[in-house]
């Protein structure tokens, strides 16, 4: 491959930009280097960080002038830059291209570490438009993880010839380190979130509400701000999967899902809370936005297409909502705060919103109905009393 960039100049003159690595014809400790490397690589979980590890440790294990990560992505058929260091770094972050393309994508579907002792004569280099040229020598390794390929490091050092049969074999036994730490990582990243999401509709499940819910009301706690969950349960779903079946129930449930998740902001979190019951995390929220967010979201769910089949008219939702610290100050009181809201709202009618005023007063319960024409009104500033179900209208969004 071609590297090219401005302005032109020829390579032995090109002056290293500050702060870049010199390149060296010094040995490493290799197996210092490639222990240290392992061991760094063992200790990052996270995908993303292990490339900056992989760049830093590789740097080590043979210093180069620039180094660029490649990952192979398979849906779109490219090689998509994830890191890239030196004076191009930029040209290259902004490059993605065909799997099969240039020196990379040869060596890439070589699957074998290649040492281009001068990119200009190589049959497959390829020029990057509007850019000029300089003289260089590439190494390239793929990262192999058992039968995947992953990506590929690319390393460059200016001038002709410049990496040695040492340093090729250096960099393909820290490719293989890398590319199994890689792997483990996006394993373990992939188990991570499986263990979180319900897996019908791609919300977050219980299990992360018991977990990282607990974690935002230990913040919300710490930092004096707001929260509020709503608790939402769908009306009369049973009759969905008794005209419809349990397929068609579990398409109107995705429908939902989507609905809800395309109605908060992307800092509120959707929990599927169990079958047909979902819990919605407001965060920075107060009841009052809390009651006219519910309400978009009892709007959103009355847009679901039902089957042709289901003698319902529309899909709707039943909602209890618990603000945080007026309602409760663990997510269990909350949710039992919620929990009872939301049967005021299925005895009261069913589709409206319900408030809970006090976690510690069942009874103490405001409701929102839907229809507001069906309800007497009552002039807004009028204290409840805390023992008072008096249905109101809903507020002005
Ligand atoms: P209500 O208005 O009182 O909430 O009535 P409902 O019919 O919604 O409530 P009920 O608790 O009687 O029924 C809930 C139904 O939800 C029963 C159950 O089969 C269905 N359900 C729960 N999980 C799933 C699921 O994953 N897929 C499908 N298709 N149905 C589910
Ligand atoms: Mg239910
Ligand atoms: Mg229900």
């Amino acid at each position: 491959m071609w590297r090219l960039r401005t302005p032109p100049a020829p390579a032995v003159s090109l002056p290293e930009a500050p702060g870049e690595a010199l390149e060296t014809t010094e040995t490493p400790d290799l197996a210092r280097a490639l222990s240290d490397a392992a061991l760094a690589l063992q200790n990052e979980h996270d995908p993303m960080g292990i490339l900056g590890v992989m760049a830093a440790q590789m740097q080590r294990v043979v210093p180069v002038t620039e180094m660029t990560i490649y990952i192979a992505n398979y849906d779109t058929q490219r090689f998509v830059p994830v890191l890239a260091t030196g004076p191009d770094r930029d040209a290259f972050l902004a490059e993605s291209f065909s799997l099969d393309s240039g020196i990379t994508g040869w060596a890439f579907a070589r699957g074998t570490p290649e040492n281009v002792t001068d990119t200009w004569t190589h049959p497959r280099a390829r020029q990057v438009p509007g850019t000029s040229v300089v003289q260089e020598s590439l190494l390239l390794a793929p990262l192999i993880a058992g039968e995947r390929k992953l990506g590929i490091i690319n390393c460059y050092r200016l001038g002709v010839g410049r990496f040695s049969d040492d340093e090729l074999k250096a960099a393909s036994l820290f490719a293989h380190i890398a590319a199994a730490a890689w792997h483990n990582a996006q394993l373990y990243a992939e188990l991570r979130e499986a263990a979180v999401t319900d897996p019908l509709t791609g919300l977050y499940n219980n299990r992360w509400l018991r977990d990282a819910g607990e974690r935002d009301l230990a913040s919300v706690a710490r930092d004096h701000t707001s929260l509020a969950l709503l608790l939402l349960d769908i009306d009369h779903f049973k009759t969905v999967n008794d005209s419809s079946g349990h397929a068609a129930g579990d398409l109107v449930l995705q429908r939902v899902a989507t609905r809800l998740r395309g109605s908060v902001r992307t800092e509120d979190a959707v929990v599927r809370y169990g079958g047909e019951e979902f819990v919605v995390l407001l965060r920075r929220c107060g009841a009052a936005e809390a009651v006219t967010i519910a309400e978009a979201l009892r709007t959103a769910v009355r847009q679901v297409a039902l089957p042709a089949d289901c003698p319902l008219e529309q899909l709707t939702v039943s909602i209890g909502i618990a603000a945080y610290p007026e309602d409760g100050t663990d997510l269990d009181q909350l949710l039992g705060a919620a929990d009872r809201a939301m049967y005021t709202s299925k005895h009261t009618g069913r589709d409206r919103v319900t408030r809970a005023l006090e976690a510690s007063a069942p009874s103490a319960i405001v409701s929102f109905p839907a229809g507001r024409d069906r309800f007497p009104r009552r002039s807004r500033g009028t204290a409840l009393s805390s023992q008072e179900a008096v249905p109101i209208a809903p507020p002005p969004p």
